[in-house]
């Protein structure tokens, strides 16, 4: 008998075996809740630090709501993942906003809708922000001050062991030579009290987690001297990492638990927040996929499906392939395959990886890890292929939640 890989939940395996739609035969997304709410829960078995969830891994509203249930607060980047939270019924107060893209008109719709806690990235922001409060003010007495957490880009000098491993600059935050222009006394309508860092991804080693992390206090907190700041808040962001190419390698949530408690000490903070996209979501998801047509060239075994890049494009743009199963039993040994999408272009290739050699044309793939970073990351309008369908697993059951969309829906 075949065993499927332990990214694979077998309880589903039935129900994905016996759904059949004709408007699924070109790819769909499933999530399985109920594990999502038994890994969130452990998550949260813990006092040391606050959790935000970052919506950009994955907006789907049951999505949302199943963090909502298990005390998660929402990281949003857009407007349009502001709205999306909000439609749940979340509290704006349990909004948070960062993204480097901050207009003054965003800033004061985001006041206007209560959202009262915000990741500054650039002066301009900083500035636009205050003057929103303070025009405010004059129409709503009951205003509470935001609270505000400057986002800082640290590099490190040439020659010196580089912890990020590289200086590569980007438009998140601002170097701290920029921010210590500012006096925090300066912005008395603002409660600007934190400090948030993430420029780090994917991270599968406690060591190497822990030492970074640790290599941001001294420059942060120094920073927080030299503009007058109370450090009460250090936002870590996210990066904990997915094992996405089955290197046997997986972060111990205990041990990050251990270390961030000790980081929390050394920065002297009241409390420590990250903000997780892939660590939450990704495994509850799955992505499922006809075969559409198999051929040997030049030596090569060659897949093609009914989807690529449109629905998944994360394998094209890091170079990391989602692992892949096939749905039904083979006992057939296992060879390399070279997967690609319909789409009329080299890019569209979800990898080349393993499956049994009596994988044919109707054969549907399941690739892991899609929960995060998935359906929304897509390139779906190329082509005029079909908009995915998405679905969830509660109470054992299947349920639609995004029906599949056919290109005559969005083209004009
Ligand atoms: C994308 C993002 C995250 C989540 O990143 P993951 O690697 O998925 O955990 C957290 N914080 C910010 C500001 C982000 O942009």
């Amino acid at each position: 008998m075949m065993t499927k890989p332990t990214w694979f939940d077998t309880s589903i395996e039935r129900t994905l075996l016996k759904h059949e739609s004709p408007e699924d035969e070109q790819g769909y997304f499933v999530y399985q809740l109920d594990a999502l709410k038994k890994h969130l829960a452990q998550l949260q078995q813990q006092d040391v630090i606050k959790l935000w969830f970052a919506v950009k891994a994955n907006p789907l509203s049951t999505i949302i709501q199943t963090l909502d249930s298990e005390g998660f607060d929402f990281d949003v980047a857009s407007s349009g993942e502001l709205d999306q939270v909000l439609a749940q019924g979340i509290d704006p107060e349990r909004i948070l906003n960062t993204g480097p893209a901050k207009s003054k008109k965003q800033l004061e719709a985001f006041v206007k809708k209560g959202v009262r806690t915000f990741v500054v990235e650039s002066l301009n922001q900083l500035n636009w922000l205050n003057e929103v409060i303070t025009e405010r003010e004059l129409v709503d007495n009951d205003l509470q001050k935001p609270i505000v957490l400057l986002r800082v880009q640290l590099q490190w000098p040439d020659g010196e062991k580089n912890p990020l491993g590289g200086n590569s600059l980007t438009p998140f935050g601002l170097s701290v030579q920029e921010w210590k222009h500012i006096q925090v006394n300066d912005y008395p309508h603002l409660n600007i009290c934190g400090l948030h860092i993430f420029q780090w991804g994917n991270m599968l080693s406690n060591e190497k987690m822990y030492s970074l992390w640790g290599k941001m206090v001294a420059p942060l907190t120094k920073l927080a001297v030299d503009i007058g700041m109370d450090l009460k808040v250090l936002d870590l962001g996210g990066g904990l990492g997915i094992d996405y190419l089955n290197e046997g390698k997986k972060l111990s949530w205990p041990q990050i638990i251990a270390d961030l408690a000790d980081i929390k000490v050394q920065a002297g903070v009241e409390e420590l927040w990250l903000e997780l996209g892939r660590f939450a979501v990704a495994e509850c998801g799955y992505y499922v996929v006809p075969v559409v047509d198999r051929k040997m060239n030049y030596n090569q075994e060659q897949l093609v499906l009914a989807a690529g890049i449109n629905h998944i494009i994360r394998p094209a743009i890091t170079e990391q392939p989602f692992p892949v199963t096939l749905l039904r039993q083979s006992n057939e040994q296992k060879e390399n395959f070279d997967i690609h999408g319909p789409l009329c272009t080299s890019m569209d290739k979800l990898g080349c990886l393993p499956l049994p050699k009596d994988t044919k044309v109707g054969d549907e793939l399941v690739f892991g890890y899609c929960g995060a970073y998935g359906f929304t990351e897509s390139m779906p309008f190329f082509l005029c292929h079909q908009l995915a369908a998405e679905y969830v697993i509660q109470n054992k059951k299947l349920i639609e939640v995004r029906a599949a969309k056919p290109a005559s829906t969005y083209l004009a």
